[in-house]
């Protein structure tokens, strides 16, 4: 990874800031993320429902609706273009043929009137200039690499003919199949069962390193990155609170708010009396944020200092950054409890607690 991190970043993020207008205020969804991803790089970024994760995957891409949603300022640079500054047609074919897109629910990715081969073959011809016969093989292919079995057959089905995973896997082919260099999944396993989300991430996984390709991993799971990303950010009221290797965010995890998410989670190897510790309360309103450390009101480590400076995310020892100004100074161990050790461990089977830390 140090490697890949030295050479020139595939995507740069610059001071992101993403903002919804409703009748109540301006929702500061994405809040001043800075972030970088190689060639090649598995990234995740985490957090509960709300935290701001999904709103900066849609603003990668500039899918933010004009009518409620705008980006606000900074900087979206893949491979030294920004992206804020693209036409909307520049945009359209850096969509689908530059960075793919896995959404959480295949069922809403997919549309129930076309074939299966009508959308992949569509995808397929709007960014590649090839003809119908060519484009029907390239389908076939596409779903032979994410090993749909009799291909061919299965371009004319409909949607609702297939099962959850079958549905995930045309939908990663069909953000694949025009080969992109990035691919973003959102919640890619949520919807599915945990046997599949394991079958569907090691699938992501092999077909990223065979083609070199860099992926943003979005969830509210520290469990379905682990063993899966190389990098973490955790995101806290739209904002980066920490960020590192896996390993150090695992097994050496900085602030109180990682420390629960890990907490939270329940492992099939672990002792069955054990008992999980969620993050307690509910994440703050975006449009009116909690004074100095955001993560205050739900914090048991807060001090007065907390409550009104807000910490900044630098690095506290290594090429860790953690938002905490108790960062370094936390026992933390104990809260992490049933998650410390499973990037080590290669993640193992792993239930989270979808109540309280998750959403
Ligand atoms: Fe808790 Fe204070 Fe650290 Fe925020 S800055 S996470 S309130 S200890």
């Amino acid at each position: 990874m140090t490697d890949r991190r030295a050479a020139e970043p595939l995507l740069e993020i610059k001071d992101l800031r993403t903002g919804f207008w409703t009748e109540a205020g301006l929702v500061r969804a994405v809040d001043g993320v800075s972030m970088t991803i190689a060639n090649g790089e598995r990234l995740g970024i985490v957090g509960e429902s709300g935290s701001g994760k999904s709103a900066l995957a849609a603003s990668l891409l500039r899918l933010i609706g004009p009518t409620s949603g705008e980006i606000l300022c900074g900087e979206i640079l893949y491979r030294g273009r920004d992206l804020l500054a693209l036409s909307e047609d520049q945009m359209r074919s850096v969509r689908g043929g530059e960075i793919g897109m896995i959404f959480q629910d295949p069922i809403t990715a997919l549309d129930p009137v076309f074939t299966i081969g009508d959308q992949l073959t569509e995808t397929i011809r709007l960014h590649r200039r090839v003809g119908r016969r060519e484009a029907r093989d390239l389908a076939i292919q596409a779903l032979t690499d994410v090993q749909i079995q009799n291909p061919a057959q299965r371009l004319d089905a409909y949607p609702h003919q297939l099962s959850g995973g079958m549905r995930q896997r045309i939908v990663i082919a069909i953000a694949l199949s025009c080969q992109p260099s990035l691919l973003i999944a959102d919640e890619p396993t949520t919807a599915l069962d945990v046997t599949t989300q394991a079958q569907i991430l090691d699938l992501i996984g092999r077909l990223a390193d065979d083609r070199g390709m860099a992926v943003i991993l979005i969830t509210h799971d520290l469990g379905v990155v682990a063993g899966f990303c190389e990098t973490v950010h955790v995101m806290y009221a739209g904002r980066i609170i920490e960020s590192g290797p896996a390993a150090a965010i695992y097994h050496r995890t900085q602030h109180p708010y990682s420390a629960g998410l890990l907490g939270s989670l329940a492992r099939l190897d672990a002792a069955r009396q054990e008992r999980l510790s969620p993050v307690r309360g509910m994440p703050p309103s975006l449009i009116d944020r909690p004074s100095g450390c955001a993560f205050h009101p739900r914090c048991d480590h807060a001090a007065a200092r907390c409550r009104v400076e807000s910490p900044e995310l630098i690095s506290h020892g290594g090429d860790q950054l953690a938002a905490c100004h108790l960062a370094g100074q936390l026992d933390l161990a104990g809260l992490a409890g049933g998650g410390a050790g499973l990037a080590a461990s290669g993640a193992g089977p792993i239930i989270p607690q979808r109540s309280g830390a998750t959403g």
